[in-house]
């Protein structure tokens, strides 16, 4: 076998950042959560966050504010640790979807030259929804072009005279594209990769991203998204949502509109605190474990998952839907199967074993270093092998759910 469960239990007994799991609410330790990277788990030091910051509120109130006003940026300066930007390029606010609204519209009015927008056909679909938005709002052309399913959208796709919007490590195969290789206009959505995966927005020239802060940031459901806007670009962008939160002088209340300095002018209305409070405390942990070590331990728990699938799953019909070479991937692995909906089903009724399916074929795993163990992701296969070679996947309700 490529590993036995005592040899994927040595692997935690020496992993060095095996002492981060316990940083993290696990309510159900016989369930198998390989899911961190649709909703991370919550980290305890948020609970306590979150419960002394209600207390503030009720105390406080609105004097209050004089803290909370820095949060979107002091938070954005914490995010650009993992991410590898400078304090003042990155804001966190609103959802991955406006933020990618806000910064298509901005180049888009600052640079009238660019006559398209472009994505590929297997970007995230909000990714595609917005830019769909945008194009008719514009009257502007979209090029949805094809990139190979398995590695990602490569540099010769990219169109020179378009805006293009990319996913750093894609949603479904988890390919992981080499930010360096790249040259255009391009935004980049790091929802899958920032936390689990190295990102080095300055030193790779990048100059516009946006990404969230639920998957491997653990922030919890809906916490506010980011944007990074390179510094050298910041001041020739204004956000298209002119609100009070963006102006020069919001407090001089009777000024016509007047984008305020720096990062803080893509803010738009009020900002939410306590989201913000559980980003800040989800980065903290991920910054603490560093983003080198957790890269190291995800590329090894992937590894495991390709090495089980070869040796167990392959024979059961199973294929293999993520790059092999580890460098090419980002923090999860999709398992090809004709009948992975149910399969899924199964998992999670019948094994405790959380995945999630993403159409039309793939049982997603995602693993997140900070707390997923090796012996998680061994129970996880050992669990899935047993429910398809007894063909538990034909007994259960195979009508789709409303989140898969
Ligand atoms: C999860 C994810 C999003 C989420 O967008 P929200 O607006 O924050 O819901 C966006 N893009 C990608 C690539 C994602 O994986």
């Amino acid at each position: 076998v490529a590993l036995t469960r005592a040899e994927a239990a040595a692997l935690d007994a020496r992993d060095p950042l095996a002492g981060f799991r316990e940083r993290f609410v696990i309510a159900d330790p016989h369930r198998v959560y390989l899911d961190g990277n649709s909703l991370g788990r919550l980290p305890r030091g948020t609970r306590d966050r979150l419960h002394r910051l209600t207390g503030e509120w009720g105390e406080q109130l609105v004097s209050g504010w004089h803290e909370w006003i820095e949060a979107p940026t002091r938070t954005g300066d914490a995010i650009a640790e993992v991410i590898g930007a400078a304090p003042g390029e990155v804001l966190a606010c609103d959802s991955t979807t406006v933020n990618l609204y806000k910064l298509v519209h901005a180049v888009l009015d600052a640079e009238p030259e660019l006559r398209a927008l472009a994505t590929d056909r297997d970007n995230f679909p909000t990714d595609r929804y917005v830019l769909e938005g945008i194009a008719r709002a514009r009257g502007l052309e979209l090029r949805v072009f094809d990139s190979d399913p398995l590695h990602g959208p490569q540099p010769a796709d990219v169109p020179r005279d378009a805006l293009t919007v990319l996913s750093h490590v894609a949603y479904r195969s988890g390919a992981r594209a080499d930010l360096r290789a790249f040259g255009g206009r391009i935004v980049w959505d790091l929802s899958h990769s920032a936390g689990a995966v190295p990102v080095e927005l300055d030193a790779a020239g990048v100059e516009l991203a946006v990404g969230c802060t639920y998957k491997y940031l653990n922030a919890g459901p809906g916490a506010p998204a980011y944007l990074y806007v390179a510094r050298a670009l910041q001041d020739r962008l204004r956000s298209p949502i002119q609100g009070w939160f963006g102006q020069a002088s919001q407090f001089a209340m009777e000024r016509p509109y007047e984008p305020a300095e720096g990062i803080v002018r893509f803010l738009a209305g009020t900002p939410g605190i306590l989201g913000l409070a559980a980003v800040e405390e989800g980065v903290r942990v991920i910054a603490e474990a560093g983003v080198e070590a957790l890269r190291e331990k995800s590329v090894a728990l992937t590894e495991l998952i390709i090495a089980l699938q070869d040796e167990w799953l392959a024979q059961l019909g199973f294929e293999l839907g993520s790059p092999r070479d580890p460098g090419r991937r980002g923090s999860h692995v999709s398992l090809r199967h004709p009948e992975a909906w149910p399969i899924c089903r199964a998992l999670i009724e019948r094994a405790d074993v959380i995945p999630d399916f993403r159409g039309p074929d793939s049982v997603r795993l995602g693993v997140a270093p900070a707390y997923t163990r090796f012996v998680d992701v061994w129970d996880a296969m050992d669990r899935l092998r047993g429910l398809v070679e007894r063909g538990e996947q034909r007994e259960v309700d195979p009508t789709p759910a409303r989140v898969t």
